[in-house]
């Protein structure tokens, strides 16, 4: 069976909310554990059909966003699917309420629990008009965004084409290129300013109508937090600014000095040799072979599970038109099948691909039998740790994909995970900010990022770049207005992927046996206990960041980038 052999549905919602009910009244109405166990199996069912239906629809509609039928599908979803969830919620709430939710306890994962009692925190159907309107100012970020057209060396470019310009071999390319990208952000600051005022509000009347002071709490409900609140994150924060930025710091000054340049400008930041960035030296069709090789030679394991990717052809990785932007894993519960979508476009980010979402797809893969399907994948504040620990875990293999600039790869990979770790806290902090102070004015979000930005990234020299130095990079940071407070996530995870990284470079044969435990484990426990079944220091710990970023600045002491 291929990926174009599984079958699509269109589902009948009027039924769907009528099982949904009679399954809520079921579960309310059981006279025995037994039927109520049978019951909650039953709607576990009706949510992998709908699950699996949504899923092939996404993939579908985003392989080629000109496909009529899917299209058309993908908008019948949008506007049924919040429909339907509240029949869901209804019956999870049904089950929460059972008397035998406590021998359910016993047989079904802890998360669960702690998903349904976020769910209860953050949503009430007295709040729909809210996130109704939500998702219409969200879509209409991406809109904005979507609509760019700038003007470039006789060419017209969209955003993201014109960003791959911003890393040009040549200076003056690359100094131009940024001078047009955030050009455009400065003529459209007040529109984007404003819908992201809109945002903040209409959050914030949400997180009011719940009862919450402002919407961080209701915010890290919504993200399905178990784990941390605020105030780890803002020890982690302190970490960060003591033991991340310096190093970073000397990274950049290495980097200038490498450079020959006297100073580093915003657009040379993303430029680390002059012979150029390091890129995988084969097609599509080739790397892909390399990985399965790859794959095959890590482990038995990894070896059947990308088989399995292949010969269903279940990776979309060309470039072609009428393809949606981006990139993404996801999973198809019937089918039992990670998806891997992706713009390949023969630069490392081809590598990041076939290493990083292919570890969120082992992960899902490896713990696809959980039940029930609400702890397959682990929420946000654990799945990156999968898919970033494999980019090292197949560091051994990288010079199949990049041959004479397998060094340089791994020079820039590192120091590019090192380099993440403050944006992606201020990223965070600058949310914090917003929503705990909703009546700032746009101009003051301006100033407050850039003030925050002093501290995290002070490198940044955006002599030239007027937006910039107003405060305005924010405003390019999709999940800012997408999805609130998810950011920090990348960065914890990254910390414990580096961790992995440091058992890797002590030859610690348990390592990979511990990833393999935590992929197979998927989402059936919260972060630290996730963190600690790996192996690893959950990042709030005080003294975590310090002793890894120890081993990062040893090996970047021992590192030769003269050649480069
Ligand atoms: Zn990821």
């Amino acid at each position: 069976m291929k990926f174009t052999d599984y079958k699509y549905e269109h589902m009948d919602i009027e039924a769907l909310q009528e099982q949904l009910k009679a399954i809520c009244s079921k579960l309310q109405n059981a006279a025995s554990y037994a039927e109520f166990k049978n019951t909650f199996i039953e709607l576990n069912d009706v949510n992998k059909y709908i699950n699996t239906n949504q899923t092939l629809v996404d993939i579908r509609h985003t392989v080629d966003t000109r496909d009529e039928y899917y299209t058309k599908e993908n908008d019948f979803l949008n506007e049924m699917l919040p429909v339907l969830k509240e029949d869901i919620v209804n019956c999870n709430k049904a089950v929460m309420a059972s008397t035998f939710v406590s021998d359910l306890r016993k047989e079904v994962p802890e998360t669960y629990f702690l998903q349904r009692e976020m769910e209860e925190k953050s949503f009430d159907p007295i709040i729909i008009p809210e996130m109704q309107e939500e998702n219409k100012l969200a879509s209409k970020y991406q809109a904005i965004i979507a609509s760019a057209q700038i003007e470039f060396d006789g060419e017209t470019y969209t955003l993201a084409a014109l960003e791959v310009k911003t890393n040009d071999k040549d200076r003056d390319t690359r100094k131009r290129a940024m001078q047009a990208y955030w050009g455009w952000y400065d003529e459209h600051a007040k529109e984007i300013g404003e819908v992201y005022d809109q945002l903040v509000q209409v959050r914030t009347r949400m997180a009011k109508k719940l009862g919450y002071e402002n919407y961080i709490e209701l915010g890290y409900y919504r993200m399905m937090r178990f784990d941390y609140n605020k105030e780890d994150v803002e020890n982690y924060r302190k970490q960060v600014l003591e033991d991340v930025v310096p190093l970073d710091n000397e990274l950049y000054a290495r980097q200038q000095k490498r450079l020959g340049y006297d100073t580093l400008h915003a657009w040379d930041e993303k430029f680390e040799f002059t012979s150029g960035n390091p890129a995988p030296k084969y097609s599509r069709e080739e790397l892909v072979k390399r990985a399965l090789k790859m794959y095959q030679e890590l482990d038995p394991k990894t070896g059947e599970f990308f088989k399995f990717m292949t010969e269903r052809e279940l990776l979309d990785l060309d470039s072609k038109p009428g393809k949606a932007a981006g990139g993404y894993c996801t999973f198809i519960p019937n089918y039992q099948s990670p998806f891997i979508f992706a713009n390949f476009n023969q630069t490392s980010h081809d590598a990041e691909v076939l290493t990083h979402e292919a570890g969120h797809a082992f992960q899902v893969y490896s713990s696809k039998d959980i039940f029930p399907i609400d702890c397959v994948w682990p929420t946000y504040e654990s799945c990156e740790i999968h898919s970033m620990s494999m980019e090292f875990f197949t560091y051994p293999w990288m010079k199949s994909f990049f041959e004479e600039d397998v060094d340089k790869y791994y020079f820039n990979h590192l120091s590019g995970a090192v380099k993440f770790l403050p944006y992606g806290v201020l990223v965070d902090h600058f949310q914090h900010e917003v929503y705990e102070n909703p009546t700032m004015s746009p101009e003051e979000r301006l100033a407050t990022w850039r003030k925050l930005e002093k501290q995290y990234l002070p490198q940044k020299n955006y002599d030239g770049i007027e937006i910039l130095e107003k405060g305005g990079w924010w405003m390019r940071q999709l999940h800012i207005f997408m999805d609130p407070f998810y950011y920090i996530d990348y960065t914890l995870a990254q910390v414990c992927a580096l961790q992995f990284w440091a058992r890797i470079q002590k030859k610690d044969e348990k390592a990979f046996e511990d990833y393999k435990h935590i992929c197979k484990i998927g989402g059936t426990l919260p972060f630290r206990k996730i963190v600690k079944e790996a192996g690893l220091k959950v990042p709030f710990e005080s003294g975590c960041l310090k002793d890894t970023v120890q081993l990062v600045r040893e090996w970047f002491e021992n590192a030769d980038d003269s050649q480069f």
